[in-house]
């Protein structure tokens, strides 16, 4: 039998989308789970799109996310200063290289005058106006325009030029039979000849197309399962003729849904945009105030305001989503990193986006949390749904939730770390020493690793900068008997003698206080918490006040004293 190879293929024209994350998770399992190989093949024909920053970018995301390759480009790190020809990595297979199709050019060409010696393929020369012409030509006829090569095209005179060198494209002879493309989740699809025209191969800029490169990569590598999203099912019968015409095998295909946001758009890295242009006020000078905060020119702005298909750098809109206080809906993987998910439940959420074990837990539910091991070993083509994929940004986050509480403390500090030193490096700087209890108190209240600020907030202003909320000081503070403030000034000179100021400790002290007094916990508890943050809501009163510090929770107390 022979190995399962599969492999991903990304065009580094941009981030890796969730779309292509799922799509390289799924050959990643397919491979495992077989026995077989996973390729990653980085598609840059398309030279005015591609570039190496993507392409870094896709590999450090997928290298995050856990998905590793066997073959494929070495990853080196985006920061570093190596370039992306190191070696490929691939142990016994390396003889499949080069990983990146722009440098295997006199490959494609070595098939491609194979094809054009035997009239499978032929160099065209029409300009951009005959090619108009035609495609006019057709809408009049309110037909779809198919390039199909002329029945006086001379062929020898054609060829003379073509040796001659004189530009052109060369186009494949696409034959007129109806091709059908066996897919391994849709079934059988017939592709009559109104979907099949001569394409394009190798354009005149001397590369390859998608269709020729993507159909002789397969071959040469062995690829024996192409796993893809469905928005490429119109290209497979084009690469199943230029397949039976090159004498290659036809590798099983499955063909996956597509994924839909809740409200039934296509899920787009335009979505970005679109909530950036809903938010936008709709004053100019309002709008220049916020595009201020980018290097973008206002004329910059009026065409891409003007422009619906228009979209800016990641780094614009990350600006301007700043200065309008507005959280970006994630598209990318590394929007989801940068929003604090961990890459094992993103995994673990995109492989239910068209498929599912078809498992049960005890309790008779769906069985839907995993990690990759289970992932691989229970990933069938079989189980690919064939509808639309809905992606629910509240599964995913509850998902999450539930795994930042199941990691192991000292695990949940260093991957908080990692994701603020990444992100938000002024926060370890402002938290110094504190960092493991502020680490402590975060754990448990936060949905992602990028609201770790939130449950602390009160330990990272000034003392002076709280600000008390009115109903809790009327309830909290000022009825009772003893009052609230009453119990504060008689709990200061305990909580200032302590030994010890560790959470234990002061939790501790703080029972022992209200026993000895007959005061249940919230009698000491809630004026404490409205004292030291302004509000009834914090962590834990021992981390609350370690975060805070002995002398920055005294002060606090005697401030709030003073004040309410
Ligand atoms: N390079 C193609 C893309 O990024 C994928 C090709 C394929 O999977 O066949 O969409």
């Amino acid at each position: 039998m022979t190995p399962v190879v599969t492999r991903f293929a990304p065009s580094p024209t941009g981030h890796l989308h969730v779309g292509g994350a799922r799509t390289a998770l799924f050959c990643w399992a397919y491979a495992r789970g077989h026995g077989g190989r996973f390729l990653l093949r980085i598609e840059d024909t398309d030279q005015k799109r591609s570039s190496e920053d993507a392409a870094r970018g896709i590999l450090e995301d997928l290298a995050w996310l856990g998905i590793h390759w066997d073959e494929g480009p070495t990853w080196v790190p985006r920061d570093s200063v190596a370039g992306l020809d190191a070696p490929p990595i691939g142990g016994d297979h390396r003889h499949v290289g080069p990983f990146f199709q722009a440098r295997r050019l006199d490959i494609y060409n070595r098939h491609l005058d194979r094809m054009i010696e035997a009239d499978l393929a032929y160099p065209a020369f029409d300009t951009a106006e005959e090619l108009d012409a035609l495609r006019r030509e057709a809408a009049a006829r309110k037909a779809t325009f198919r390039y199909r090569r002329a029945p006086d095209y001379d062929r020898d005179a054609c060829l003379r030029r073509y040796k001659a060198g004189e530009a052109c494209v060369v186009r494949f002879r696409m034959p007129d039979e109806p091709v059908r493309v066996t897919d391994a989740v849709l079934g059988e699809i017939d592709f009559t000849e109104e979907h099949l025209d001569d394409f394009v191969l190798r354009k005149a800029d001397g590369f390859p197309t998608y269709h020729l490169a993507v159909v002789v990569d397969d071959e040469l590598m062995g690829v024996t399962h192409v796993l893809r999203g469905q928005e490429h099912l119109n290209n497979t019968p084009r690469h199943v003729a230029l397949q039976r015409a090159l004498g290659f095998r036809t590798p099983v295909y499955a063909h996956m849904p597509l994924i839909f946001n809740p409200d039934g758009s296509k899920m787009s890295k335009r979505d970005k945009d679109k909530a950036i242009r809903r938010a936008m006020p709709a004053a100019a000078d309002t709008q220049a105030s916020v595009m201020a905060a980018t290097s973008l020119s206002p004329s910059d702005l009026a065409t891409w305001l003007a422009d619906k298909t228009r979209q800016l750098p990641t780094d614009a809109l990350l600006s301007i989503a700043r200065a309008l206080d507005l959280s970006l809906p994630e598209i990318d993987v590394e929007d989801f990193r940068r929003s604090g998910y961990l890459p094992e439940t993103l995994c673990n959420y995109l492989a239910l986006l068209g498929w599912n074990p078809g498992l049960k837990n005890a309790d008779g539910t769906d069985l839907e949390r995993f990690d990759m091991a289970f992932l691989a070993e229970h990933f069938s083509l079989e189980r690919i749904g064939r509808s639309n994929a809905k992606f629910d940004r509240d599964k995913l986050l509850a998902f999450n939730q539930a795994a930042i509480a199941a990691l192991d403390p000292d695990d949940f500090e260093q991957r908080w770390r990692e994701w603020c030193d990444r992100y938000d490096p002024d926060l370890p700087a402002i938290l110094g020493d504190r960092f493991a209890l502020a680490a402590r108190a975060v754990q448990p209240r936060i949905r992602t690793l990028g609201q770790g600020r939130e449950p602390i907030a009160f330990a990272l202003i000034a003392e002076d900068a709280v600000r008390y909320d009115e109903k809790a000081v009327e309830k909290h503070l000022r009825k009772g008997d003893p009052t609230g403030l009453a119990v504060l000034r008689d709990f200061l000179p305990t909580l200032e003698s302590l030994a010890d100021f560790t959470p234990e400790a002061i939790d501790a002290a703080a029972k022992a206080f209200c026993e000895s007094r007959s005061l249940g916990m919230g009698r000491l508890a809630q004026p404490l918490r409205v004292a030291l943050t302004g509000s009834t809501v914090s962590p834990g009163l021992g981390e609350t006040l370690g975060l805070i510090g002995r002398g920055g929770a005294a002060r606090r107390i005697r401030r709030c004293l003073d004040s309410c």
